[in-house]
Parts: C-alpha cells; sequence; structure tokens
C-alpha cells in the first residue's frame, strides 16, 4: 500500500496513522518492529536535525531496507522550512515531505509550497505534500510555557480551505490550539474539535496533527473522530528513551556497551509507541 491508499483507509476506518519522530537507528528499529508485529502504518518523521544525524541518504535507506522486511512504515521530512530541503528529500526517496511556511505570510507561504507540490508531482514516484498554515511553536521540547506566539492565532475554515485549493497539497497542518513541545507543569492546550471538524469537512486534503505530545486522550479521540488522519509525536518519545537511557547509566554507572543502554531507552519508549498506536487505531 502507498501512503496515499492507507490515508485513504484511515479515513474509511475512522482512526488516525502515527507520526513518530526518530533521531538514531535504535528509536526507528524499536518502531519498525512494533508496527511489523501490530500490522499498522507508521509515519517516520525525520526533523532537520535527526535528518542530519542520520545523513539523509542512509536514513531514506535503512527505512527502504525495513519496509522490505515487511514493517509498514513511510518516510517524511518533518518541517522543512525552506524549498531546497524539501526537494533533497524527495530526491532521497522520502515518501512525503512538509513544507513549512507557516511563520511566511499567506501569499510567501501559497507560493512556497506551490513549488514543492509541482516538484514532488513531477518526480515520478507518488510523494505526498504537506502545508501548514498557523504558527504552533517550533520546539519539540519540554516548556516551561507555551512559545511566545505558538497557537495565537488559529486557522480559519475559510483561509484553510483557499491554502490547500491555491496549493494542491495532500495533508495539511493548520492551528486548532495544538503547540509544538510539551509543558513540564500542566498540560498542553485544549483543542478546538469543532473546527477541526469544519477544516476537515471544508477539504479533500487529509488533516494532520502536529504537537500531539502532551494532548489528552479524551481530545485525541474527539480529533480523530473529527477528521485528524496523522498524528505528530515527537517530545514524549525523546522524554522516554532519555529516561531509560539515564536509568540504565544510574543503575549501571560503568556500563560503556550502548546497545545495553540504548536498549533501556528503546524499552521506556516501546511503552509510548504501544500506547499512542493503540489510542490512534480506536484500539
Ligand atoms: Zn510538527
Amino acid at each position: 500500500m502507498t501512503l496515499r491508499e492507507s490515508l485513504a483507509s484511515a479515513q474509511e476506518g475512522g482512526y488516525a496513522i502515527p507520526h513518530f519522530n526518530v533521531s538514531d537507528s535504535t528509536q526507528l528499529n524499536t518502531i519498525a518492529k512494533l508496527a511489523v508485529e501490530r500490522e499498522q502504518t507508521v509515519v517516520i518523521g525525520a526533523s532537520k536535525g535527526a535528518e542530519a544525524f542520520f545523513g539523509r541518504e542512509v536514513l531514506a535507506g535503512m527505512v527502504g531496507v525495513l519496509r522490505k522486511l515487511g514493517a509498514p512504515l513511510f518516510l517524511n521530512a518533518d518541517h522543512c522550512h525552506d524549498v531546497e530541503r524539501a526537494k533533497k528529500a524527495i530526491d532521497a526517496g522520502f515518501d512525503a515531505v512538509i513544507i513549512d511556511g507557516s511563520t511566511l505570510s499567506m501569499e510567501e507561504n501559497i507560493a512556497q509550497t506551490r513549488e514543492v507540490v509541482a516538484y514532488a508531482r513531477g518526480c515520478g514516484r507518488d510523494v505526498l505534500v504537506e502545508g501548514e498554515l498557523g504558527y504552533i511553536g517550533s520546539s519539540s521540547a519540554l516548556l516551561d510555557d507555551i512559545p511566545e506566539g505558538a497557537g495565537l492565532t488559529l486557522t480559519s475554515v475559510e483561509d484553510a480551505e483557499m491554502f490547500v485549493r491555491d496549493t494542491g497539497v495532500d495533508l495539511f497542518s493548520p492551528s486548532v490550539g495544538n503547540i509544538h513541545g510539551m509543558l513540564k507543569h500542566s498540560a498542553n492546550p485544549k483543542l478546538d474539535i469543532e473546527r477541526i471538524s469544519m477544516i476537515a469537512d471544508s477539504m479533500d486534503a487529509s488533516l494532520v496533527l502536529h504537537g500531539g505530545s502532551g494532548i489528552s486522550d479524551e481530545d485525541f479521540t474527539a480529533a480523530i473522530k473529527a477528521g485528524i488522519r496523522i498524528v505528530h509525536i515527537n517530545t514524549e518519545l525523546r522524554r522516554a528513551y532519555r529516561t531509560g537511557i539515564e536509568g540504565a547509566l544510574t543503575a549501571n554507572p560503568d556500563e560503556v556497551a550502548p546497545y545495553k543502554y540504548l536498549t533501556k531507552g528503546a524499552e521506556m519508549m516501546e511503552e509510548v509507541v504501544e500506547n499512542r498506536m493503540n489510542l490512534f487505531a480506536n484500539k
């Protein structure tokens, strides 16, 4: 199945596909193993930093190998802020790219997004392009406060409809109360479920929810019912991975074998991944 077909199935079945960000091969292998075991499609996301850390071609190659071995994975270039990075990801074999012009003017955002859509259409493969409208912050970290300006302006149904029509994107990410990152001392803000539902009804593009870490289970379930088809989870995975590694090193301060302490990080992360896979698939 292609990612486009998987999204059509998700639409039909009323569920969402998890988008898990990875920084290294331990995280990637852990998620791939669970995707195989559970026969559940997952989008693997790489931020600019993670992509550089892996090596763009190495990451694309690894996901290709895992797919040949039976893992239902797709690869997405998360938040490309410039057209060049999006084009390079398409050239490297990524299945989807996000061109993020959410801090630009509407005109600049549309122009930049159209350029990437045109490139994707001409690449000879069915690469999906996601556009972003509405600033939701840019840090996948543990935060003391909501980032300045994030989530202040929620995306209107009219703007969303116009943006998708003018750009021809396959995937669309609105600002609907979500923020990137995870608040340390409180739950993340609540989602505007009615807005999600109206935006979903206004377009054929699949809706993507960013900043999934820190959102309540109730909000997730309602958002998916309202039309969200991909949910991004990053900060929660990072936190669990680090906690597991820290625990392993604290328990065995002299341990120097990465496969031992990284395994503890992977085990801690597995819990989060499985929990999210269950929730998004309505299992
Ligand atoms: Zn994001």
